[in-house]
């Protein structure tokens, strides 16, 4: 079953939607940044005063995130890794992955600590420079989208080549770009982005201390959390591959700015919001969240590595027992046992609740703390509901059949 082509309304629709996100999306980032470092994490009224905060690109700031993106690069093409085959594509091929993020993490964790402990760069360099990384970073990965749509459009099936140039570019014009191994998707949807991330937390700790001598337990949650998140993320590396992002979704702007600006620079708020604030919170809070924040991650990782080992091996145990599925007419098995019994994406409730737990380390002190939760929120509402159309679409009464058994979707009980 192949989907209907959508109508020109929707196309119609689908392109102001895009031209929209490419152009406030970054602001709304720079919006964050702002209010969190110039106003206090107070939710202000945007004047021209405080766009005067916004940096434009400088050479600092090129030398500095282009060695970042070429250092990130090189480990990825020249460290040893293991290699390990995707799912098929729709001819039938199968690409071969690289695994060897979590050296090149600790890699890059292990340079950073060096730097700051030799006094080469402080390691709070990243946090006091922020706006001109951010600037120069917007611009070049804007010219890396451009780089990856000229070399998708030269790598992209006949049904890929049917979109039009703003179709193609923001949600990519072919499913897996590659420059001979190196395969864009793959390297940009974690490496830069994600390690960035914790780079940023624990420049946000550093500075804490330097200012009042104390990390406090709140940072402490926020770096732990994020640490935790994407160590756990690299040594499951092999389970990106069973995601929808490596499976379905081309890459373009949506893909490569989320991964390489969106996540790094937006999602650490609350710990670039501590940078500049001695709070800590009441024992008991401390403790509440903490354990709101390792349930989430318990529940999202085995309800991910479920489906990743169930899909490489149908026969794997699941909480003990062997799986129960769905055989589809489509030859995929649908797994009904486990936590994708209880929710077609418990998977989206942990992460959740980890995006949660980041921001009540902040409490009340600034709504911007809870801006990765509430975007998070949003985002993985419509990705629910994208991929519960994609799988309507191709498993059609097999997927009806799935929904009866399993009628949550992220929240069971709730939604
Ligand atoms: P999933 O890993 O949930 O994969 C969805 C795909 O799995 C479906 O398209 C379908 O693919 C297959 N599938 C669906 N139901 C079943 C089933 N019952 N049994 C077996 N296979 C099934 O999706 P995502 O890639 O969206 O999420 C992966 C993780 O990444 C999540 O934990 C999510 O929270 C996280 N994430 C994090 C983001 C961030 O910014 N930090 C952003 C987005 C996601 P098929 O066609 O092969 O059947």
């Amino acid at each position: 079953m192949t989907n209907a082509p959508p109508s020109n309304a929707v196309r119609v629709f689908n392109m102001t939607a895009f031209v929209v996100l490419m152009a406030g999306l970054p602001f709304w980032v720079w919006y964050c940044l702002i209010a969190v470092t110039q106003y206090d994490g107070a939710l202000v009224f945007p004047d021209a005063a405080f766009w005067s905060h916004v940096q434009m690109p400088n050479l600092e700031g090129l030398i500095f995130y282009g060695s970042w993106l070429a250092l990130q690069a090189g480990l990825y093409h020249f460290l040893p890794g293991k290699p390990e085959e995707g799912q098929p594509l729709p001819d039938g091929s199968r690409l071969t992955y690289r695994l060897n993020g979590l050296a090149s993490f600790l890699i890059s964790i292990g340079l950073w600590a060096g730097l700051h402990v030799s006094g080469l760069v402080p390691g709070d360099y990243i946090y006091l420079h922020m706006p001109a990384i951010l600037g120069t970073a917007n611009v070049i990965v804007m010219a890396l989208c451009f780089y990856v749509y000229f070399l998708g459009r030269s790598q992209a099936t006949e049904e890929e080549k049917q979109m039009n140039f703003l179709e193609a570019f923001f949600l990519g014009a072919a499913r897996n770009p590659r420059n001979g191994r190196f395969d864009w998707k793959f390297f940009c949807e974690s490496r830069p982005g994600l390690t960035f991330w914790v780079l940023i937390a624990l420049s946000c700790a550093v500075h804490q201390y330097k200012t009042f001598g104390t990390v406090t337990n709140a940072m402490m949650l926020i770096c732990f959390s994020i640490f935790l998140y994407i160590v756990d993320y690299y040594i499951h590396e092999d389970a990106i591959l069973t995601t929808w992002d490596i499976i379905h979704e081309p890459f373009g702007w949506m893909l490569c700015w989320g991964s390489l600006i969106y996540v790094p620079f937006f999602y650490p708020m609350s710990a670039v919001w501590l940078a500049s604030h001695d709070f800590s919170l009441p024992t008991w809070a401390a403790a509440g969240i903490f354990v709101l924040g390792v349930t989430g991650y318990v529940i999202f990782r085995q309800c991910n590595i479920q489906k990743h080992r169930f899909r490489k091996d149908p026969t794997t145990k699941i909480w003990g027992k062997p799986p129960e599925f769905i055989q589809t007419k489509r030859g995929s098995k649908l797994l009904t046992s486990g936590w994708w019994g209880v929710a077609s994406h418990a998977n989206y409730l942990g992460d959740l609740m980890m995006s949660l737990a980041m921001g009540l380390a902040v409490w009340n002190n600034t709504l911007f703390g809870y801006g990765y939760f509430l975007a998070f929120v949003i985002l993985l509402v419509h990705r629910d509901w994208r991929d519960d159309k994609h799988c309507a679409d191709k498993y059609g009464d097999d997927w009806k059949a799935y929904r009866q058994k399993v009628r949550w979707h992220i929240v069971p009980g709730l939604y």
